[in-house]
Formats: structure tokens, C-alpha cells, sequence
């Protein structure tokens, strides 16, 4: 199967070429044509998987054929939960449309909005937007949404962690009834197929399986440690394995800034990303992460979606994410597009509980690995597949009793 084949214009089938794409994922192969078809879709797909030009390119595709742009309007709206995630997108939508005509745009909040109202002047075709700053920009009458052809919710599940619901409705209350609308998410959770009911109308639903959520081309596993032993560890595998670079994931700002100077301290050059830098810093580091001048880059889960990067080879938790989705997010930081990669979670005793829930999330065990000087002296227990945590099973248990 070729791009062409799904029914997509030279112009989208050379920008894809030239990016080194040979032929369509899975969920490309089976959203775009419904999409070009102008049905509504819900599509439960991880990140990784090729998902964003899944919409990226029939929404180019849709947009060339039709009218152009008109002042302060938009044609496809693509919302996305974070500022990270929204350069990333619009990005690709450049990059795919470099052969047409089509303008986008990239609106998010922690910036001037001055730059961001200019561009909108004259309308865009794709604007990708975090939900608060572009209704901040709405209720300045800085953009309208009466010409919005196309909607995207993205990682909608993320949208609703985040305490978007209320924006994201009253976008929803704004655009066309006729929009064409599109939700992504890495889970289709009841909350997410509420969110659904509101936006999409009698949608065509694609599912990239459950057990592609841990992808066969990341090699994961854990080693066991004790809490206070875990920065000494990563300072060992770097050193010891020569690792050429690492995301590693940490749960709080402080963690991030203290485990840097700990590595600092045993002559590793590490940088912390986080929501407390600003997004003029946050973007300096992705791009030197990217181009290898930082080889470790220490973030907290704020980073979690949004990073693209092509062969990045190694994610580590050093704190294992909450809930256990969260673990399948940042996996898919490595392995992207069929690359290898590996992803390696540092677990304590304390941890096991979460452990046993991302084991439960993904359908199988994670391999357990020691490391010769780390052994933990507070054991990890056994775990349980198929884990239900305590409150969970005594609900259950009552909801039993009540039939
Ligand atoms: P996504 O799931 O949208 O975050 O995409 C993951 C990565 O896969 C991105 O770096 C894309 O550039 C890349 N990608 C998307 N589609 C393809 C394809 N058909 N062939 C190869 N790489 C792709």
C-alpha cells in the first residue's frame, strides 16, 4: 500500500517521501481514507504509532481542494493538551504540507500572544492550539471559528487528566455542527467516550490494539533498587553501558534539579526540563536534546508527550509514572516508527503497587534485571498480574453483595 493509493495528492505523497516514509502505518492505513471520505472518527491509538499524520495529511489533503483561508478564520482546528505537543504537531503539519499552499499555525500559552495574533490576521488553515490560550485569543476576538471545517481533539484522554473538559466544551459549543470532527486518544476510557458523544456524530471507530500499547520493537525492563540507591545507579549505567543519550523521567521539579547536581557531581552533564523553566528554555533544551549537544535530559511527566525525537534510544523512569497509562506515554518516547529502542524503570520497594497496576495495564510482566552492587536490601515483592488495588476490590466486592 502506498500513500498515493489512500488517496492522497502528489504534493502530500513527495512531502512524505522526502521525510524517508516508504509506506503507511496501521492506523494511516485505516484513518485516511475515512477521513478524506468526511466521516467522524474516534481512534484509540498510542502515541508512536504514526498517529499524526493519520489526521495531518487528509486534513492537507481536504484543505487543498477546497476555498481559502478568510480573515482571523480557521479551517481545521487541532487541539492538543500541551505547549510541547502543540509545536510538535504544527511542525509535522509543515513539514507535510511544504508542497502546497496551506498556512498553519502553532498557539499556546507561557509566550507573548502578540506574535501569535499578527499571524492570525489574515486567517489560517491549521491552527494547532492548546485549549486555554486559544480561548483566551477567542474571547479577544482574535480569531472566530464560524469557518472551521475540521476539528481535532488529540490525546484527548491527556486533555481530560489535565482539567480541560471545560474548555474543550466550550470550544465544541462554538465550532460548526457541520465540522468535521476527529478524536485521538491512547485509551478510549468512559470519560473519553463521553467527551465522544459531545463531539463526534455516528464516528467511524478505529483501534490500534491494546497490546501494541508496549511496543514489540522496545526491549523494557526494570531493575530493582532501593530509593536512595537510584542516583548512584543511572550514574553507573551511564558510565558503565557508555549511553549515548537518555529522557529520564522523574516525578517532582526539585527531584529533576537534584538528581542534575547529583550527576554533576560524578562528572555527567545533565539538564532538567520541567514546568517551572520557561518555554524559551524548554525549547532550547528539546532542540540541543535533539541534535545531541545534551545527552541526558532529566523531565518530569509535563514532557512526558510532545517529544519527537527520531531515534531516541533509551527512555528510563527513574520514578515509575502514575496511572499506569502514563507508563505507555513515555515509553513511546523510544521505539518510534519502527526504530529499537529500550525503556528501563527504576523500582523500589515502595513502588510495587504501581508496578503491579502497570503490569496489569500492559497484560504481562516486565522483566526483572539486578544489577552487580545495587542489589536493594529492601527486596520488590513478587508481582501480581491482574492486579486490583485494595479500594477498587472492596467496591467490587460490595457491588456484589448488592445483586
Ligand atoms: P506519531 O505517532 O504521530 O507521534 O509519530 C511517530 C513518528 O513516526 C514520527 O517521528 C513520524 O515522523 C514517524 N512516522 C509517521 N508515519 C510514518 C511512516 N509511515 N513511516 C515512517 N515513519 C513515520
Amino acid at each position: 500500500m502506498s500513500f498515493a493509493k489512500l488517496g492522497l495528492s502528489e504534493a502530500l505523497s513527495k512531502a512524505v517521501a522526502d521525510l524517508g516514509y516508504q509506506k503507511p502505518t496501521s492506523i494511516q492505513t485505516k484513518a485516511i481514507p475515512v477521513i478524506l471520505q468526511g466521516q467522524d472518527l474516534i481512534a484509540a491509538a498510542q502515541t508512536g504509532t504514526g498517529k499524526t499524520a493519520s489526521f495531518v495529511l487528509p486534513i492537507l489533503e481536504k484543505l487543498q481542494r477546497g476555498k481559502t483561508q478568510k480573515k482571523k478564520r480557521v479551517r481545521a482546528l487541532i487541539l492538543v493538551p500541551t505547549r510541547e505537543l502543540a509545536i510538535q504537531v504544527a511542525e509535522k503539519v509543515k513539514e507535510y504540507g511544504q508542497f502546497t499552499e496551506l498556512t498553519s499555525l502553532a498557539m499556546y500559552g507561557g509566550v507573548d500572544e502578540k506574535a501569535q495574533k499578527q499571524a492570525l490576521i489574515d486567517g489560517v488553515d491549521v491552527l494547532v492550539a492548546t485549549p486555554g490560550r486559544l480561548l483566551d485569543m477567542y474571547g479577544q476576538r482574535a480569531v472566530y471559528f464560524e469557518e472551521i471545517e475540521m476539528l481535532v481533539l488529540d490525546e484527548a484522554d491527556r486533555m481530560l487528566d489535565m482539567g480541560f473538559i471545560e474548555s474543550i466544551n466550550k470550544i465544541i459549543d462554538r465550532v460548526p455542527t457541520d465540522a468535521q470532527c476527529l478524536l485521538f486518544s491512547a485509551t478510549l476510557s468512559h470519560k473519553v467516550r463521553d467527551l465522544a458523544k459531545t463531539a463526534v456524530n455516528d464516528p467511524y471507530e478505529i483501534s490500534i490494539a491494546a497490546n501494541q500499547a508496549s511496543k514489540s520493537n522496545i526491549e523494557q525492563w526494570l531493575i530493582t533498587v532501593d530509593k536512595d540507591m537510584k542516583s548512584a545507579l543511572l550514574s553507573h549505567l551511564i558510565k558503565e553501558n557508555q549511553w549515548d543519550q537518555a529522557l529520564i523521567f522523574i516525578e517532582t521539579k526539585h527531584g529533576a534539579a537534584k538528581l542534575v547536581s547529583q550527576l554533576e557531581k560524578r562528572e555527567i552533564a545533565a539538564e532538567a526540563f520541567h514546568s517551572g523553566r520557561s518555554q524559551e528554555v524548554r525549547t532550547r533544551l528539546l532542540e540541543d536534546f535533539k541534535n545531541g549537544k545534551i545527552k541526558y535530559l532529566v523531565a518530569t511527566g509535563v514532557a512526558a508527550r510532545g517529544i519527537d525525537i527520531e531515534e531516541l534510544s533509551r527512555v528510563v523512569n527513574y520514578d515509575l509514572p502514575f496511572p499506569a497509562d502514563e507508563y505507555v506515554h513515555r515509553i513511546g518516547r523510544t521505539g518510534r516508527a519502527n526504530a529499537s529502542g529500550e525503556a528501563i524503570s527504576f523500582v523500589s520497594k515502595d513502588n510495587f503497587k504501581n508496578l503491579c497496576m502497570i503490569e496489569s495495564r500492559l497484560g504481562h510482566l516486565i522483566e526483572r534485571r539486578e544489577v552487580e552492587g545495587f542489589q536493594p536490601r529492601k527486596p520488590v515483592p513478587i508481582s501480581i498480574l491482574n492486579y486490583v488495588p485494595k479500594h477498587k476490590r472492596q467496591k467490587e466486592e460490595q457491588e456484589n453483595q448488592d445483586k
